[in-house]
């Protein structure tokens, strides 16, 4: 039932081959229903699963975004498993968009020109601005009378401090080609830092908090009252830390003395950078942390080079980020390796001891759940807290179309 305080929202991440979606109701915050339709445009996949669990997990063909989209609301509506009774329960459809780079500082109603808005943004985000505008565009066939929402990976970062914000070059690059510091995660770092005030039970404008987001890709931020001074990823994420794939900050003249060494065209060194380096590179067995971790226990060498290299650098980032904010209230860790890897919180937060860290390794020793695991005697309190960009999405989809 569409209502003021019972809206049910669709939120939606389009990629460029998949679509993951996640039904929310806003009453209670419970997710309905949700899954992944994968492989679109090529053999097709699809998984739905509500709260009784996983209600299939098949192929089926998905030739374009268009069919993956009726092929979600043909589920969610199914008379046997479905969780609404028709698409007109669907109160407003949430999109997640990776860049909304120098236009929008914040989440915005769906309108012709917030389309071009995003459109003339491809520039700064190729690979996923174009998919998100196919998903914008497949649910306005499939849901004609449903208001969208857009709600970008960027925006919470558009209060970055000038002298975070731009690079140290020219003017003239930000000014006439918008090169600057954009960040991504920031749906993720909102979130975990307004979850992290509320456990604290103050208000975030008190607060300073360094947000840690370690996943695939990773970003840390400094967040100062409630907003964010600094991240470190860039104009793009490949800036920052050491990821499964993406090699982080580097000299930049990497880039040119490859070039001039090797004729590799920019367009490729760029591609090895992002998708053939980090852990995957270093430890030449997989990016993905578990994988690493279990080679470095068997005494591989390069897999202890790349776990080192990731434990560098984010302590590197947590000291910067605690010199530039002067001091720090709370840290959290968040996204598959923040949440799940018990042995590199408790490096990295061992090493912080000279700002007053102290953990307590037995509330650390756990996987994947909201908890507090600050020590006796720490200056600063340290949580582990599940990251909910889906949630935060919905919540900015509510507050919109309530407004309307
Ligand atoms: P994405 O950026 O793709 O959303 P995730 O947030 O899912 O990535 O994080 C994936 C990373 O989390 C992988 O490197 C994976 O090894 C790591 N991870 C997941 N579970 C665990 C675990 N139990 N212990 C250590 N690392 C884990």
């Amino acid at each position: 039932m569409k209502g003021k305080n019972n809206m049910i929202i669709l939120v939606v991440n389009t990629g460029s081959s998949s679509l993951k979606y996640q039904l929310i109701n806003m009453d209670d915050e419970s997710v309905l229903a949700k899954g992944l339709c994968e492989r679109i445009g090529e053999d097709g996949h699809m998984n739905y699963k509500t709260e009784a669990g996983t209600v299939f997990d098949k192929d089926i063909a998905l030739p374009d975004h268009g069919v993956a989209m009726q092929l979600v609301i043909d589920a969610l509506t199914d008379k046997e498993h479905g969780v609404i009774s028709s698409m007109d329960e669907i109160g407003a459809v949430g999109h997640r968009i990776v860049q909304g780079g120098y236009i929008f500082d914040k989440s915005e109603l769906i309108t012709d020109e917030v389309e071009a808005g995003i459109e003339e943004l491809c520039t700064l985000g190729p690979l996923h601005n174009p998919t998100a505008l196919l998903g914008i565009r497949a649910f306005k066939k499939v849901l004609p009378n449903t208001p969208g929402v857009v709600v970008f990976d960027t925006t919470f970062h558009r209060t970055m401090a000038d002298e975070c914000k731009y690079y140290a070059i020219p003017w003239v690059y930000a000014e006439k080609y918008h090169v600057q510091r954009y960040g991504a995660h920031g749906t993720s770092h909102r979130y975990v830092s307004e979850r992290c005030a509320e456990l604290m039970g103050q208000d975030p404008a008190g607060l300073n908090i360094i947000t840690c987001h370690l996943g695939n890709g990773s970003s840390i931020s400094a967040v100062k009252g409630g907003k964010c001074y600094d991240t470190s990823m860039g104009l793009t994420p490949l800036e920052g830390l050491v990821m499964g794939t993406r090699c982080g900050s580097i000299d930049p003249t990497v880039v040119s003395f490859i070039y001039e060494q090797t004729g590799m065209p920019v367009k490729e060194i760029t591609d090895m950078m992002t998708k053939k380096s980090g852990l995957l590179a270093v430890s030449e067995i997989s990016g993905d942390c578990r994988d690493i971790t279990k080679a470095e226990a068997e005494g591989n060498k390069k897999a202890h080079i790349a776990r080192e290299m990731l434990l560098r650098s984010v302590k590197r980032f947590i000291g910067a980020y605690a010199a530039e904010l002067g001091h720090v209230d709370a840290m959290v860790f968040t996204a598959g390796i923040g949440e799940n890897d018990i042995e590199l919180r408790e490096k990295v937060c061992d090493n912080l001891g000279f700002m007053g860290v102290v953990i307590d390794k037995e509330k650390n020793n756990c996987r994947g759940k909201e908890v507090e695991i600050t020590g006796e005697g720490s200056k600063v309190r340290v949580f582990v807290i599940p990251t909910n960009e889906e949630l935060m999405i919905a919540k900015d989809t509510q507050a919109i179309v309530e407004a309307l």
